[in-house]
């Protein structure tokens, strides 16, 4: 067993702090990774606190790992050591299929988180990337494209792919009218690859302060949801809403904004349930639809499309110690637009 040092929060709503744990010895199909960078998802804030009810203690969270191969399994063929890899959301998946679902993995049982999931066969907890290793399954490691700088490509991981799968599965694209709902880590990726995309993308944020951004990254039109003539103005405009926010917001007003069979999909993550109304989908035929995250094959295919692209998500690089002060930073929607913690700065 190797000893790994990371941040953890020893219980819900806990401050992270310095946490030393064990990472298995390398099996056969392993890679083991030396983390250079993980980003900070809004997701690991809702985990720390608890507030989707499944969070496992001690919890060191991270699921956009950057970093660079140190040793491999005998029976690894697709990575060597000293090649710059990423791990994402989850570890493993289904083992009890005849064969892997590599399509639809995230959604079929048995998938192991990367962090608040359980080793599979056994109990002890998985460990995240705010820490300096990870193992690994060789079929879960993906390849980050040699133009993408480690630091700005470990978003991609997670907010990344979240925003890629949705946007290819409802053909955002040329003659497409897309809104992004929120200007945060996983927003400013879906402007970014919407746009790559081909789509006409609108933002919709809670005020105009982060525009210029939006039309730099993309955007071609940005409004904010706190005027009311918004809702008006926008009024049956869209094929594709994606919704990013954290909180709970009023998704009949935006499903208004939905043209005839409009889909309004839901990636962010309230802890609060939402109320919607029977008239908000039936006329115009409106779809509310929800995604998750994206398979290994898609995460791949999505970081490759940056790549070609040169699409990396706009960061501000932290210290691990002042991880606490992120997550506030992050909850009062003042990031532009990842905070990545640095593990050269884990002491
Ligand atoms: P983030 O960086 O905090 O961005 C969220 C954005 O939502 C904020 O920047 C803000 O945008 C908007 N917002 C926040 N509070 C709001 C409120 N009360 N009313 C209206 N808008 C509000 O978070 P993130 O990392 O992008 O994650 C967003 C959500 O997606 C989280 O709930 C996370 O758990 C979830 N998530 C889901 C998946 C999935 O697979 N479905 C994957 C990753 C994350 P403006 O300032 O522009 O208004
Ligand atoms: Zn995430």
């Amino acid at each position: 067993m190797a000893i790994a040092k990371g941040y953890a929060a020893a219980a819900a709503k806990a401050p992270l702090a310095p946490f030393t744990f064990q990472r298995r010895e390398p099996n056969d199909d392993d890679v083991v990774i030396a983390i250079r960078y993980c980003g900070i998802c809004h997701s690991d804030i809702h985990m720390v606190d608890n507030g989707w009810g499944n969070s496992v203690f001690p919890l060191v969270p991270g699921h956009e790992i950057a970093g660079v191969v140190t040793a491999v399994g005998k029976n690894v063929t697709k990575f060597k050591p000293g090649d710059r890899v990423g791990v994402g959301c989850f570890v493993d998946s289904c083992t009890t299929c005849a064969q892997r679902d590599v399509d639809h993995e995230q959604y079929l049982p048995g998938l192991v988180l990367t962090y608040s999931g359980f080793e599979p066969g056994s109990t002890t907890p998985t460990y995240g990337g705010y820490s300096d290793s990870i193992v690994v399954k060789e079929g879960y490691v993906l390849a980050i494209p040699d133009n993408l700088p480690l630091d700005a490509a470990a978003p991609l991981l997670c907010a990344g792919i979240t925003l890629y799968s949705p946007l290819r599965h409802w053909q955002a694209g040329p003659g497409k009218k897309v809104a992004i709902v929120g200007m945060g880590g996983l927003g400013h990726m879906g402007v970014k690859l919407a746009h790559a995309m081909g789509a006409e993308v609108t933002v919709l944020s809670q005020s105009l302060a982060k525009r210029e951004d939006g039309l730099r990254l993309g955007a071609s039109h940005y409004h904010a949801t706190s005027d009311a003539a918004t809702f008006t103005a926008l009024a049956g405009q869209f094929d594709l809403i994606i919704c990013t926010v954290s909180s709970a917001i009023d998704w009949n007003a935006y499903l208004g904004l939905l043209k005839l069979d409009g889909t309004f999909v839901v990636v962010g993550a309230p802890e609060q349930p939402v109320p919607v109304h029977a008239f908000s989908l039936i006329p115009h035929r409106r779809t509310l639809a929800g995604s998750m995250i994206g398979s290994i094959k898609e995460t791949q295919e999505m970081l490759d499309f940056c790549g070609e692209h040169g699409i990396v998500a706009d960061i501000e690089t932290v210290a691990m110690a002042d991880v606490n002060k992120a997550y506030e930073r992050i909850a009062a929607s003042d990031v532009r637009y990842r905070f990545v913690i640095d593990m050269a700065t884990l002491a």
